[in-house]
């Protein structure tokens, strides 16, 4: 993976572009994403990372209008990803491969990667062939470098490297401070097998889906001690970038003002110091404190819930109302706004479909229990009929 000049690079992830109306995941600001990636080009940063599946399968379109539509080819590098949750045999890979050229309008991807690689989708991978199928991509020349990106156990992520690993240039892997020893991402323990096998790495979820840009007032306090011109945002980029094998960093921009404060960090980047990741340590220590639920808000849970649950949604609420104190009431005015539009928590019918697809391997039948008890009592629903 191509890295400049020897200093980790920053991409744009794609994710979670700025849209028009928050419920309508393809109700892209176009205004407002256009002035995004222009600014990053501008920057001197080149790299885009979408997939097929993001913005409800809408994510590539918009990066072609966005990008490919409106800059030259070799101006940008694109990055896509093969959705293995949804392709059904050897012959679906090619036809999602072409679907892929064609919503983004290239010829050809900078970067292929199996999307979100673990236990629900190793075996049908091994079966149909998709590790042949990405280094054969390669070979054609349809592919510049081929990757993965891993969201399970290290052990995992070791079998599948031991087997497959010669075909894979990079890893993908989510490493912030939070998860770094967090048992169900365990971010240093697999960035310590992809190392093993030699494999550079980039970086998803380095703000652990923004929970590291609004952190509790003490976090932040104590951060801001430390340092008092330095964003939320560097100190989480800082902190990924610095890792030994760690070329690129992901991060999704949704303000002009990200763009550029990510952009500083990485033009004159500094590795974090001893003393810096002994405050981290600090921080972390009061975030967990405060962040009942370990969400980012990638919303691979929802596609697919029978009931319409807007779970991503009512856990950023949840963990939002126990970092602050007193105001229930707005809470649950959100709580019933997003309900009216959704299932509420209360509706799940536990059919665990969400849990086998959520990365970070969240218990999310009970965590919704914890919001229905928090949001749904009864006077938090005055206008409401039972
Ligand atoms: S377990 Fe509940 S929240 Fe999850 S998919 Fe099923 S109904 Fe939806
Ligand atoms: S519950 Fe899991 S899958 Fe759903 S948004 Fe949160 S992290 Fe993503």
């Amino acid at each position: 993976m191509a890295q400049r000049k020897g200093k980790p690079d920053l991409g744009f992830g794609c994710m979670r572009l700025p849209l028009l109306r928050t419920s309508e995941p393809d109700s892209f600001d176009y205004e407002k994403i256009e002035v995004l990636f222009d600014a990053f080009l501008n920057q001197g940063f080149t790299y885009f990372d979408t997939a097929y599946t993001y913005h409800g399968y809408h994510g590539e379109e918009a990066v072609r209008k966005a990008l490919v539509e409106r800059h030259p080819r070799d101006r940008f590098q694109l990055a896509t990803k093969l959705p293995l949750r949804d392709f059904r045999d050897e012959a679906d890979l090619e036809r999602k491969f072409a679907e892929q050229l064609e919503h983004c309008g290239v010829s050809y991807f900078d970067s292929y990667l199996l999307h979100n690689m673990g236990t629900n989708v190793y075996e049908k991978c091994k079966k149909y062939g998709a590790f042949d199928f990405v280094t054969r991509k390669k070979a054609e020349g349809a592919v510049g470098q081929v990757g993965m990106s891993f969201h399970d156990t290290p052990e995992l992520l070791d079998e599948i490297l031991a087997q497959y690993g010669e075909g894979l240039d990079f890893i993908q892997l989510q490493i912030n401070y939070v998860d770094w020893e967090q048992p169900n991402v365990q971010s240093r323990q697999c960035l310590e097998v992809a190392r093993k096998y030699g494999k550079d790495v980039a970086v998803m979820e380095p703000c652990k889906g923004g929970t590291l840009v609004n952190l509790p007032d003490k976090a932040a306090a104590l951060l801001r001690a430390a340092d008092p011109a330095a964003s939320m945002a560097s100190w989480a980029m800082r902190f990924a970038a610095s890792q030994e094998g760690v070329v690129r960093v992901l991060s999704g921009m949704n303000t002009l003002e990200q763009v550029l404060d990510n952009a500083a960090t990485f033009r004159d980047f500094r590795h974090i110091t001893e003393g810096e990741r002994a405050v981290i340590g600090q921080a972390t220590a009061i975030i967990e404190e405060n962040t009942p639920i370990p969400c980012t808000g990638c919303a691979y849970c929802t596609h697919g819930c029978p009931m319409d649950i807007a779970i991503p949604q009512y856990f950023a609420l949840f963990n939002n109302f126990s970092r602050t104190t007193g105001s229930f009431s707005s809470h649950a005015a959100y709580y019933n706004n997003i309900s009216l539009r959704h299932g509420m928590a209360s509706a799940c019918i536990g059919c665990g479909q969400c849990e086998r697809a959520c990365p970070q391997h969240l218990n999310i039948r009970d965590f919704l229990k914890d919001v229905a008890g928090t949001f749904e009592a009864a006077d938090a629903f005055p206008k409401r009929k039972a």
